[in-house]
């Protein structure tokens, strides 16, 4: 009878080279394997969706992990391009003459090209590497306020002689909002601002909108395309015609839309988009402003120093073109490196994702509206991620979330960097509970358990 290893299912011995990245190979404990039990395995794999990509499950066996909207675990694919680069290459790009260094620098480039087509559409579509979405928005924040910049070709909202504003919305993530104010404040720009209704949806008639475009000079309109509390996928078709129509530059938050819902980022046409790699299953530390060239060029630069220059002079400098002018400094290679294999894993696992994602929306939605819990956004129904914000009434969500964590079931509580849409729901915090493609029914039904749990506590 032949034995097959679990981990890199081919026969033969595991090799050495990929050892770090699976968990215990049944074939060095000697065990010899009976065909129906191959095929239970296989079959449970399946079941599993891409569970088994995730060593994390090995090395956290029991855990259900719930805060995939904070952070994504990350699959052997990326585990394994980051130890690539530090392990076989470990060399700086663009600077080096030596071959090593050129095949860094292709590969950094190669994701770059993959980066900005895995979100637009545009031809000329560009990817300017930044820390996260935080500084993509810091970025955006200067450098289209700035007087240097020379953006009227490109929007002529910023010809107008009317005052400017930009348009943001009361869902926003503080990273979304915070870079606007400061720019504002320095640059003289009026906030405007979408309300949230009670679900958390942009809740504005198109007629609404229209007067608003026609009250300010917009320039810039700058919308989460999903909320992290909610999951809510925000229907911003009308707005983003409204800004092409009055020529403001249309920029999308796609931190979590990025992960479930790629298309729609991509038939939103949008001037800009900003995403953080960490949340797409790849790592901290890396993300990117998506844009077309010709704009950025256009823009003012943002930070300086080495790598984004032209010529040095004592008094003054010229900077190159996108997007080595908004690449000042050393770049997080292995992290770009990281970026490119998860990118490769949710294009291949498109299908699968989607539909993890459907399946355990459903399911959560019935379990989770069974319980006398307020469940934040819930009636958006099929307009949502498994991305549940609750509240157990007399419970706060601090304590919810610690006793969740006695049961080994990590959530996040808190305002999720979203004060503003708290204080539309009329509370401080709200407990949330974000599911990714490497959970299961099994993770549903814990939670509810421990949702039992704390209520047993609190005698609610
Ligand atoms: N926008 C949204 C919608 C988010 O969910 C997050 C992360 N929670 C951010 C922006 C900020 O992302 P980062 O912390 O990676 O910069």
């Amino acid at each position: 009878m032949q034995s097959w290893c679990s981990c890199c299912a081919t026969q033969g011995p595991a090799s050495n080279k990929d050892a770090l990245f699976r968990g215990p190979c049944f074939r060095s404990s000697g065990l010899n394997w009976p065909k129906t039990e191959i095929f239970i395995i296989f079959f449970g794999y399946m079941n599993q969706n891409l569970r088994d990509n995730f060593p994390f499950f090995q090395a956290n066996p029991g855990l259900v992990y719930l805060d995939s909207a904070a952070t994504a675990l990350k699959p052997t694919a990326v585990l394994q391009a980051l130890n690539d680069y530090n392990v076989n290459q470990s060399v700086n790009i663009h600077r080096g003459v030596y071959r090593l260094s050129q095949r860094a620098t292709d590969t950094v480039e190669t994701v770059r090209a993959k980066t900005a087509r895995y979100l637009s559409d545009a031809g000329d579509a560009l990817a300017v590497f930044v820390k996260g979405t935080t500084e993509g928005f810091n970025l955006l924040a200067h450098t289209l306020t700035s007087p240097e910049s020379r953006l009227k070709d490109f929007f002529p909202a910023f010809a107008s002689e009317k005052p400017p504003a930009i348009l943001l919305s009361e869902s926003e993530h503080h990273a979304n909002l915070v870079p606007w104010q400061v720019a504002a404040k320095r640059s003289g720009y009026k906030l405007v601002y979408l309300k949230a209704d009670a679900d958390g949806r942009i809740g504005v008639s198109s007629a609404e909108a229209a007067a608003l475009f026609d009250s300010y000079a917009i320039r810039i309109v700058s919308l989460s395309l999903q909320s992290n509390v909610t999951g809510i996928i925000h229907d911003l078709a009308a707005i983003r015609e409204l800004a092409a129509k009055h020529g403001a530059v249309f920029i999308v938050d796609a931190a979590q839309a990025a992960v479930h819902v790629p298309q729609k980022v991509k038939a939103l046409n949008a001037d800009f988009v900003v995403f953080s790699a960490h949340k797409l299953f790849a790592s901290t530390g890396l993300g990117a402003v998506i844009g077309r060239k010709p704009v950025f060029d256009a823009c003012d630069t943002y930070q300086t120093g080495g790598g984004m220059i032209a010529l040095v002079e004592h008094e003054s400098s010229t900077y190159l073109e996108a997007p080595a002018r908004f690449e000042a400094g050393t770049q997080p290679i292995a992290e770009i490196y990281a970026l490119g294999a998860a990118i490769d894993f949710v294009t291949e696992n498109q299908k699968v994702i989607h539909e993890t994602d459907e399946k355990l929306r459903l399911y959560a939605d019935e379990k989770l509206g069974a319980l006398e819990i307020r469940v934040f956004g819930l009636s958006a129904g099929a307009s949502r991620s498994p991305i549940y914000s609750f509240e157990i009434p007399g419970v706060h969500a601090h304590d919810t979330g610690t006793l969740l964590d006695e049961q080994d079931i990590c959530i996040r509580a808190g305002h999720h960097c979203c004060q503003l849409l708290m204080r539309s729901f009329g509370v401080a915090a709200t407990a949330r509970a974000s599911f990714s493609v490497y959970n299961t029914q099994d993770d549903v039904d814990r939670l509810i358990s421990g949702i039992g749990y704390v209520k047993k506590i609190f005698r609610k």
